[in-house]
C-alpha cells in the first residue's frame, strides 16, 4: 500500500500506574492524541493512505462529509494544505440517525474545529441537520458539481472509514511491542477498530469498541470495512458476531458530550495529567472505568486507545465541577 508519511509515528505507548492501582488492572495508554498532525488524533493514520490514493489518481480536489466539529476535516484540511489539494467538506452541526430520534438538545457549535477548519482553509459547505445519508448526499452532490466544473475529485466517507483509510490501523497495530489482553477504542464512524480487529484477529488480543454514538447500526459500518480488508489484504474470516461493540457510554446522542463522559476526563486529567475529549475519547474512557469496576478488567492488561480530539475542549469545555 502507498503512503505519505503525515503523522509522528509510531506515537508513544505507556503505562498508567496511578490509574492502574485504583482500578485493579494494568492499563496502558496509546497515545494517538500526539500523531502530530495539526494537534493529533487518529484521521491522520488514515489520511497518510488516502491521500497516497488521491495523488494516484491525480486527484485536485478532495470532498468529504462530517460534524461542523469534524477532527477528521480538520486533519484532512491540513493534509490537502501540504500536498496542495483542494478540500470540500460538507458539514451538519449534529448529524444524527433519524431512526434513533432527534438529539435531546444542540449544543453551540462555534470554537473548536469549526475555528481551525477555517484556519486550515477548508470550503465548508454547511446544511441543517438531518440523517447521515442525508448528508452523504449533500457531499456527493458538491462533488459532482465540481466535477463539471473540470475537477478531478477524490471522494472520502464520512471519519475517513475506507477500507483504504482502515488500513492506517491494520498498520498501526504493527507499533504494539507489548502484547495485551485487550484495547478498548472509541468506535464511531468504524475504521479505527475495523483496522485494529483485521489486524489482530487470530491473536490473544481482544479489541472493544465504546461507541460515541447510540446507534448499533455501527456494527455494520465496522463489518463493511472488514469485509473490504478482507477483499483487499486476504481472507481471516471475521464474523460479525467477532464485534465487540458496547452501546452503554455513547451518551444521549453523537456529538453530545454525557456526564459519565465528562466525569472520566475530569478523572483522566487529575490523576494522570492527560486530556481526553468529550465527544469519543471521554466517553470510551468512561467505559474503561465501568469495565475496570465491574471486574470484566480485573488482573488484565488492558491498552487504552487515545484517539485523540482535544480541540474539542475549546467548543464543549466539561460541564461537571469537582473540587
Ligand atoms: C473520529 C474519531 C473517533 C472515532 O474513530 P472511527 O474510526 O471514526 O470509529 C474517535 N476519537 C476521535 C477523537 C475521533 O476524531
Amino acid at each position: 500500500m502507498e503512503k505519505i508519511e503525515l503523522c509522528c509515528l509510531p506515537t508513544p505507548c505507556h503505562r498508567l500506574d496511578r490509574m492502574s492501582s485504583e482500578l485493579g488492572c494494568e492499563l496502558w495508554i496509546k497515545r494517538d492524541d500526539l500523531t502530530g498532525l495539526v494537534l493529533g488524533g487518529n484521521k491522520g493514520r488514515k489520511l497518510e493512505f488516502l491521500m497516497a490514493e488521491a495523488l494516484a489518481m491525480g486527484a485536485t480536489c478532495v470532498v468529504t462529509c462530517g460534524s461542523s466539529q469534524s477532527n477528521f476535516v480538520r486533519q484532512l484540511g491540513a493534509a490537502c494544505a501540504m500536498l496542495n489539494l483542494h478540500a470540500v467538506a460538507a458539514v451538519m452541526d449534529l448529524p444524527y440517525a433519524v431512526v434513533h430520534g432527534e438529539p435531546p438538545f444542540r449544543p453551540q457549535h462555534s470554537g473548536g474545529n469549526v475555528v481551525l477548519n477555517q484556519m486550515l482553509g477548508v470550503e465548508v459547505h454547511r446544511f441543517a441537520d438531518d440523517d447521515w445519508e442525508v448528508l452523504a448526499h449533500h457531499a456527493e452532490d458538491l462533488a459532482q458539481r465540481l466535477e463539471e466544473s473540470g475537477e478531478r475529485v477524490y471522494r472520502i466517507p464520512i471519519g475517513g472509514s475506507s477500507p483504504v483509510g482502515a488500513y492506517g490501523f491494520v498498520r498501526a497495530a504493527g507499533e504494539l511491542t507489548e502484547s495485551f489482553d485487550c484495547i478498548v477504542t472509541a468506535s464511531s464512524s468504524g475504521s479505527t477498530q475495523a483496522g485494529l480487529m483485521y489486524a489482530l484477529h487470530g491473536t490473544p488480543t481482544k479489541v472493544i469498541g465504546i461507541a460515541s454514538d447510540p446507534e448499533p447500526e455501527i456494527v455494520d459500518d465496522i463489518f463493511l470495512i472488514l469485509s473490504g480488508l478482507e477483499e483487499a489484504h486476504g481472507r481471516k474470516g471475521i464474523l460479525p458476531s467477532d464485534i465487540d461493540l458496547r452501546l452503554e457510554w455513547a451518551g444521549p446522542a453523537y456529538g453530545i458530550p454525557s456526564e459519565q463522559g465528562d466525569a472520566a476526563i475530569m478523572r483522566m486529567a487529575r490523576t494522570e495529567g492527560i486530556l481526553l475529549d468529550p465527544i469519543y475519547s471521554g466517553k470510551a474512557f468512561a467505559g474503561v472505568l465501568s469495565l475496570a469496576e465491574s471486574g470484566e478488567l480485573a488482573g488484565k492488561k488492558v491498552l487504552f486507545w487515545h484517539t485523540g480530539g482535544t480541540p474539542a475542549f475549546f467548543a464543549y469545555p466539561p460541564t461537571i465541577t469537582w473540587d
